[in-house]
């Protein structure tokens, strides 16, 4: 072993890989900027790497202007990253929308695996069909395509075939997570749009990531992602998904219900340190009224002793 410092230490530095990984669809509320500041803390915690990604592939959403101005917001935090569209590196580029190829070998590695399909069945109609439940990721599809297209002739979107055994995680806030048999879901719509689920996996293999820090509303699509991983033969990684942000009339903070960016509370005369700060005491990080920066809270931070249901957050609260 080399003298000054533990193999295990020097490994596990080299091995951390995290991600931001924002969609440009406006500037950064404060959700949004407290599980970025989640994701950056668990990296530079663990002293490893992360990689700030673009997802703009969900493109009637993207707000031109936004990946640059979330960029920005992030700096001004004082949250960096060590590879991403700005940087350049060796998984270039960081942007989902010029990823269109990665995404593409994968579904042909699927493919030939057996664990792709057609499906010509139209929203509506899969939104009629039959009393069937409507869960937390949209209207259940009940595999209508599985043996063949419904509708030869329509436009084809591609759906990925479920496996009957599903995987379980152990989530490292959530805690064990029960195995959920989940319905066929598309991977390529018809109009050649790539689907989420597919183009973070695909990513988060290419780039190495090893822990995935994300808001917990997307708890419910690890075990569709687990599959992909399965299907793909890669690894998973570790999961962490943190509280949601709620806002002051207690619903989830959104872009849509008037919260403002962190630029706009920037403009106002918000330091960086009081947005840290406020966000940092939402999580039981430091004392209220007691000012950090990000490098502070960095040394001490444990993801596993997060809160684990919903926090408050008011943007009014944060003084100016
Ligand atoms: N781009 C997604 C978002 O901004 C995050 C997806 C993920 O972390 O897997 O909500």
């Amino acid at each position: 072993m080399p003298p000054g410092g533990t193999q295990e230490s020097r490994a596990d530095s080299r091995a951390y890989r995290g991600r931001l990984a924002p969609s440009p669809t406006g500037g950064m509320h404060l959700g949004v900027a407290r599980t970025s500041l989640i994701a950056w803390l668990c990296a530079r915690a663990a002293s490893g790497r992360l990689v700030l990604r673009i997802e703009d592939i969900d493109t009637p959403r993207v707000v031109p202007g936004s990946a640059e101005q979330i960029m920005d917001e992030l700096r001004f935090l004082g949250l960096d990253w060590d590879e991403g569209p700005d940087l350049g590196g060796p998984f270039a580029p960081y942007v989902q929308s010029q990823r269109g190829e990665h995404y593409a070998t994968a579904i042909e590695t699927l493919r030939t695996r057996g664990l792709v399909y057609p499906c010509t069945c139209s929203r509506k109609e899969i939104a009629l069909i039959g009393s069937a439940p409507h869960g937390e990721l949209g209207p259940r599809y009940p595999g209508t395509c599985r043996n063949g297209p419904s509708h030869p002739g329509r436009p084809e979107a591609l759906r990925f075939r479920m496996s009957e055994t599903p995987a379980c995680f152990v989530d490292r806030v959530h805690g064990p997570q029960p195995a959920r048999v989940g319905d066929d879901f598309v991977l390529r719509r018809a109009d050649g749009v790539y689907a989420y689920q597919l183009a973070v996996v695909v990513d988060d293999i290419a780039m190495k990531i090893s822990e995935v820090v994300r808001g917990d509303d997307l708890l419910t699509s690890t075990p569709r992602q687990l599959e992909l991983y399965r299907g793909l033969s890669a690894p998973p990684p570790a999961f962490a998904h943190v509280p949601l942000a709620l806002g002051a009339d207690g619903r989830r903070l959104s872009k849509r219900f008037g919260s403002r960016s962190v630029s706009e509370l920037r403009a106002a005369g918000a330091s960086a340190e009081r947005i840290v700060s406020y966000l940092a005491h939402s999580l039981d990080l430091v004392l209220e009224g007691q000012l950090c920066s990000a490098r502070d809270l960095a040394a001490e931070f444990d993801v596993t002793r997060l809160p684990r249901s919903p926090v408050p957050l008011d943007d009014a609260a944060i003084p100016s």
